[in-house]
């Protein structure tokens, strides 16, 4: 018997599908933006080096331009100043990248709020009735803002006060921090905390409370709506950037059919 072969065999045999939680990444990927006097992320952009012509007859490629943190993407503890001691990008080991994930999804209470807060008592509930949050596994947090990502104005959804999108609440960030074992969460909005997160306390607990406990954010991720709440497991792979806070990732789910 090998594990290893019957996990090809399923995957080849359609037993295991194979789900790719990964936004296109390019120049109409949407990107945070961040008030004065603070620095920008540079949105993803491809420059042609040749293409089968005076400047390489044979062959085709591009430079491209990206910010760490744009489109999907793996947030390091680094990223923050709560874990600047921590991890980078590149030390992340291996193994961490192929962890069980949950979902847990507000979707219609998203839509029906789109500044709505997950809060403890959501993922206790959510416990009770689905057992515990994964040993070194991904909360997975299914809001429906997916189906924004084609639309830089809409994916932001800002107004005079600020962009309103779903996030996590202070005291929920700082439980899954560090009252569950879980490596990290995952969303589907430009980044780990809500829209509005710059006025709480602390502002941008994800960051704050996730990174400072040594884990990791997954951002816009898409295709949550196709994985059960429980069984499935994501492959996340981050370009290992030397000293990065951060890389666009390639995010895969495997869910048994
Ligand atoms: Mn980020």
């Amino acid at each position: 018997m090998s594990v290893l072969r019957d996990l090809v065999d399923g995957i080849r045999g359609g037993g295991i599908e194979v789900l790719d939680l990964t936004a296109p990444l390019s120049e109409k990927t949407p990107i945070l933006s961040l008030p004065e006097p603070f620095g920008q992320t540079a949105p993803f952009s491809m420059r042609e080096i040749s293409r089968y012509d005076d400047r390489g007859p044979a062959w085709y490629w591009n430079n491209f331009t990206t910010g760490e943190h744009t489109g999907t993407h793996f947030d390091a503890p680094v990223h923050w100043v709560t874990g600047r001691d921590g991890e980078d990008v590149s030390q992340v080991a291996p193994a961490k990248l192929i962890a069980p994930a949950v979902v847990l999804d507000f979707s219609a209470q998203s839509a029906a709020d789109p500044d709505f807060l997950l809060e403890v008592d959501h993922v206790k509930t959510w416990e009770a009735e689905h057992g515990p949050l994964p040993d070194g596994g991904w909360l997975l947090y299914r809001t429906g803002w997916d189906a924004r990502a084609h639309d830089q104005a809409e994916f932001l959804n800002a107004d005079e006060t600020g962009p309103h999108t779903p996030g996590i609440s202070p005291a929920c960030a700082r439980y899954l921090a560090e009252e569950t074992p879980i490596a990290g969460i995952g969303v589907e909005t430009v980044g780990t905390d809500a829209g509005a997160a710059h006025s709480f306390d602390p502002a941008f607990p994800c960051h704050s409370y996730l990174l400072g406990a040594g884990k990791y954010g997954l951002t816009q991720l898409r295709n949550l709506d196709r994985l059960p709440p429980t069984g499935a497991v994501v492959i996340a792979g981050p370009l290992p950037i030397v000293g990065g806070s951060g890389s666009p990732v390639r995010v895969l789910a495997l869910v048994e059919r």
